[in-house]
């Protein structure tokens, strides 16, 4: 015949109490793992609410292979440096978060970003008429020509 044995643990408290310490235990990690989905309840509800398009950029099963694919994408913004005058109105206005500004400055004007979904927004609110939508096979000849 096959015995089971299960083990208590025992221990006094600070008032001389004789109390189970597995089931004190259980109670922590229960309650440590509540506090965690709470604090990532939280982080991801402030997320979704504050930055644009998070969920797609982390919860959609869409979102990594079209950014995969946007790397290779050939029809990019470009912005003409000539026009610009760096008022930032086009990057705030974008709303998945593409800092066009570093590519105004850094990038010759090559909007070469993964996050770009080619929403042509930036284009119509910017004033001066700097951005437009062009295929770019090359992106490093084109940047070199510049
Ligand atoms: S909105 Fe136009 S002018 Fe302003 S920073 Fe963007 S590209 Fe330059
Ligand atoms: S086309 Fe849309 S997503 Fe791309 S940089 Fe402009 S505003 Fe942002």
């Amino acid at each position: 015949m096959k015995h089971s044995h299960v083990y208590q643990h025992y221990a006094l408290n600070s008032n001389d109490e004789l109390v189970n310490i597995d089931s004190t235990v259980k109670d922590d990690v229960k309650s440590i793992f509540a506090g965690k989905c709470v604090d990532i309840g939280m982080a991801s509800l402030t997320a979704l609410l504050t930055n644009k398009r998070w969920g797609c950029r982390n919860i959609c099963i869409f979102g990594f292979p079209a950014s995969y694919m946007a790397k290779y994408s050939r029809l990019v913004p470009i912005v003409d440096i000539e026009k610009c005058v760096n008022c930032g109105l086009c990057e705030t206005d974008c709303r998945t978060g593409v800092r066009l500004l570093h590519y105004i400055k850094d990038n010759k004007g090559l909007v070469a970003d993964s996050e770009c979904i080619m929403c042509g927004s930036c284009s119509v609110v910017c004033k001066k008429d700097a951005i437009s939508y062009q295929f770019v096979w090359n992106r490093k000849k084109f940047m070199n020509d510049r």
